[in-house]
């Protein structure tokens, strides 16, 4: 926007009564005595153009980063920064997160969505197969759990599903328990899927082992330090001298400095600098001294 006359002229063309905005912006309480030499900008929109849309996004983030975060939400917050953090492949630690998410193809999620005619477990065939019971409650995997004495009373309880139980063992137990039991679900899913697809593998005998070695095999080069670490290098930002400008650009000057060329891949940024009107961003100042270095 442009003041000319007691009138704002918005990019697009429109034009706005300065009186009249002032009038909006002092409604929220805002103080406007003494703006002189400053300049009013736009910073809910990339390139400073206000728009509805872009002042209703505004309201809303206001208003949710007000709402008070439930106790819910920090709590698989919590979760999820527990799976990343455990000592395990990738793979599986997204496989373990996947499975709390209900993102499995069981066959409950398959028959929701009619692609199979039963949701009932192919192993015990007296339960619905959700994430809970293929990976953890089916009967056919008590010996499998039964086995990990470290879990305790956690074997027998209840859970409202995968999620819960997973939150209540990785909370209970140490890191390298956990990673344990997360081992052991990715394993239990294979041999389902092979037995599933009758193949090779699809049996959970001496699952239990596996997964101690896998556990194990992952672990020691990390222990051991041998994998080699590349030192780390501490880069830090620092202002120029005075009178000096620093710009974080891709540029070059000739020799003589007379004559600057600018290359970079922000088509906001390139488009504000070769832009004839004012940026009304916050980083509109900046743009001005760029257009004023290159001229
Ligand atoms: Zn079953």
């Amino acid at each position: 926007m442009e003041g000319n006359e007691g009138e704002v002229e918005g990019r697009g063309g429109e034009r706005f009564n300065e009186p009249c905005l002032r009038v909006i912006l002092s409604g929220s309480g805002m103080d406007l005595s003494g703006l002189e030499g400053d300049i009013i900008t736009w910073a809910a929109s990339p390139d400073g153009v206000f728009s509805v849309r872009s002042a209703y996004r505004l309201l809303l983030c206001e208003e949710i980063s007000t709402l008070p975060r439930s106790s819910l939400t920090a709590q698989t917050g919590r979760l999820w920064k527990s799976i990343w953090g455990l000592p395990l492949p990738p793979l599986v630690r997204n496989f373990l997160w996947r499975a709390c998410r209900g993102a499995l193809p069981t066959k409950i999620a398959l028959w929701k969505q009619n692609v199979l005619t039963n949701p009932i477990c192919d192993q015990c065939r007296s339960g619905v197969e959700d994430e809970m019971h293929a990976l953890w409650s089916c009967s056919e995997l008590a010996s499998v759990w039964s086995r990990e004495s470290w879990l305790g009373p956690i074997s027998s309880q209840n859970f409202l599903d995968f999620k819960d139980m997973t939150s209540t063992v990785l909370s209970s137990n140490t890191k390298c328990e956990s990673a344990l039991s997360g081992y052991l679900v990715w394993m239990i899913w294979h041999v389902r899927n092979k037995k599933r697809l009758q193949q090779s593998g699809g049996t959970l005998e001496g699952i239990n082992q596996r997964a101690h070695d896998r556990l194990a095999e992952f672990n020691v080069p990390r222990a051991s330090g041998a994998t080699p670490t590349a030192p780390i290098t501490h880069i830090a930002w620092s202002p120029p001298p005075p009178g000096c400008l620093k710009v974080n650009y891709d540029g070059r000057s000739s020799p003589r400095q007379t004559k600057w060329s600018w290359r970079g891949d922000s088509e906001i940024v390139v488009k504000a600098v070769k832009s004839p009107n004012s940026s009304l961003t916050t980083y509109g100042h900046i743009v001005a001294d760029v257009q004023c270095l290159a001229a």
